[in-house]
């Protein structure tokens, strides 16, 4: 095994606590970079059903390490045990089985039908590997960010770099569970470091970034990916609106807005930053919510018990802090969690009224476990409201009228929305994730995400005969005016026109392949 080799394949993830990449420079990234180029070719050669059966494995592995796991994300992100069983464990469990099973038919050769006049032809797509992709990702779900990316990667055949947040590493982690699940080291590599690594690994120019993170950061990515032409997956921040009827079920929605908006305390991308409701049920909406929120619980025991952890980052602490206050002075009411003395990182679930839409707690994502409540009439109020935002990564819309609900939910522009439910789309592992405007673009999961991890090949097969296309040379008026014919009747259609068109084919080839041969 070589040096590096040693550095990023972790036996036990206890023996990695002191990481010697963590001071990685340039030259280093760009080392793991040509280890990554020399192993790609042996993950493009393992077949659909072996790459399947390595996500057998490391299910088993995942299932078997839970609780190794869940310790391992509660110690780096302060979340409680529920947070990180349903959505770190459950939903990453619920993706390696729909790789495992889905995958194999989505990355399969693809046959497509041929139009008519290029009978006999037949086309097909091979769905390739792009080689090395780099996944640049966040600390909110440090194991549900970083493992996704990397076996859709993986399961498309390429070789894949992963840069955790330096604030998240789950040091070792992931390297054991691919050690223990007989990956090649190589295969998958965890690089740790900041941003300035993230931007070396860039530099040693990948086949492929797929990053998950802040829309600034976002951008900065995008531009030094632009110099090398490496595409870009953007899966960015969010603001996302709930849109409550009159007639919605209150007791449900208000459940519904608590855990949209304080699981994980509130720092998901697809949380409910904005709690928009009808005037109808305003007022009974704002109650139930408020007396709820003040029931839940804030901590990070290991017997799953706690309802809210801590932030993850000061910085995020003093992010909320300074929304909160800017909405108090532009008079805002705080409902819940007045107790906070805003230099904790256990925050209270805070439920606001009367925020002013010019606040900042409006405008910008928030990441915390904030839910401002707003009072609409109409359903058209209700959409400019929903959709006066640059994001637009999901929302979610309640109500008993299908039609409104349908229309609402199509209505705004976003990436995702749960319909009389919250953030339950990715729940879903064939759905396709991702967002639009500033929330980025490309999608990961689904049919449509899996294949974002590839180079989709398109390759048209006919015989090895004599034949001479009819739109090949020579060019002769002839020609010219079968050509002609031809493209009217295919165009016109109607089964008259069509059979015409087969005919005067036939003819045209015929005479394309005489004068081919013999010359006008
Ligand atoms: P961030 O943008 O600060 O950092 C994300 C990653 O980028 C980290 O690994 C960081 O080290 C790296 N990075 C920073 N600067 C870089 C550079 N110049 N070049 C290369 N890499 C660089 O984001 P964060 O604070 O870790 O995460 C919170 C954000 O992530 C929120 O905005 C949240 O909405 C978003 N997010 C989005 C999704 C989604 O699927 N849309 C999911 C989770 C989180």
């Amino acid at each position: 095994m070589s040096q590096l080799e040693t550095q990023t394949h972790h036996k036990d993830h206890k023996t990695s606590e002191h990481n010697p990449m963590s001071n990685t420079s340039a030259s280093a990234a760009e080392k793991i970079m040509q280890q990554a180029r020399a192993i790609q070719p042996q993950v493009g050669a393992l077949t659909l059903a072996e790459r399947a059966s390595f996500m057998a494995k490391l299910r088993k592995v995942v299932l078997d390490q839970q609780d190794v796991i869940i310790d391992t994300i509660q110690k780096d992100t302060g979340k409680s045990r529920f947070d990180a069983l349903v959505a770190e464990i459950f939903a990453v469990l619920d993706y390696i089985e729909f790789l495992e099973k889905s995958g194999p038919k989505i990355l399969a050769p693809e046959k497509v039908p041929t139009p008519i006049v290029l009978f006999p032809k037949k086309s097909r797509i091979y769905y390739e590997p792009l080689g090395v992709v780099l996944a640049i990702v966040p600390w909110n779900y440090p194991f549900y960010t970083g493992l996704i990316p990397c076996i859709t990667g993986f399961m498309a055949g390429n070789a894949v770099i992963l840069k955790p947040s330096e604030f998240t590493p789950l040091q070792g982690l992931m390297e054991s569970l691919f050690y223990k699940a007989e990956f090649h080291p190589h295969w998958i590599q965890v690089v740790y470091g900041d941003g300035k690594m993230g931007s070396d690994l860039i530099n040693a120019r990948p086949n492929k970034i797929f990053f998950t993170g802040g829309t600034e950061t976002g951008k900065r990515i995008m531009k030094q990916a632009a110099d090398f032409l490496i595409p870009v997956g953007l899966e960015l921040g969010g603001k996302d609106p709930m849109v409550v009827f009159n007639d919605a079920n209150v007791e449900r929605a208000t459940s519904g807005a608590m855990w949209g908006g304080f699981c994980n305390a509130g720092q998901t991308c697809t949380s409910v930053e904005r709690c928009y409701v009808q005037s109808g049920v305003y007022d009974e909406f704002v109650e139930k919510m408020t007396e709820k929120t003040k029931r839940l619980t804030l901590g990070t025991d290991k017997d799953g018990n706690s309802d809210i952890g801590h932030i993850t980052t000061d910085d995020q602490r003093k992010k909320i802090t300074v929304q909160v206050n800017d909405a108090l002075a532009r008079g805002a009411k705080q409902l819940t969690g007045e107790n906070w003395d805003k230099t904790s990182k256990y925050i209270p679930p805070i439920v606001m009224v009367d925020v002013p839409n010019d606040s900042i707690m409006m405008q910008e994502e928030t990441f915390g476990p904030v839910v401002p409540i707003i009072k609409f009439e109409t359903e058209d109020e209700a959409i400019r409201l929903a959709n006066d935002s640059e994001y637009g990564l999901s929302a979610s819309v309640w109500g008993g009228d299908k039609a409104q609900v349908e229309r609402v939910a199509r209505a705004i522009v976003t990436g995702n929305v749960s319909v009389n439910n919250v953030m339950v789309t990715q729940g879903n592992s064939h759905l396709p994730f991702g967002g639009v405007k500033a929330s980025g673009f490309g999608r990961t999961k689904g049919s449509i995400g899996v294949r974002a991890f590839t180079a989709p090949k398109s390759v048209i097969f006919d015989g090895n005969n004599g034949k001479i296309e009819p739109n090949w040379h020579p060019y002769t008026s002839k020609k010219y005016g079968m050509f002609r014919n031809v493209t009217r009747y295919v165009f016109s259609g109607g089964v008259l026109n069509l059979l015409k068109a087969g005919l005067t084919a036939v003819k045209m080839e015929i005479y394309a392949s005489k004068i081919g041969k013999n010359g006008r």
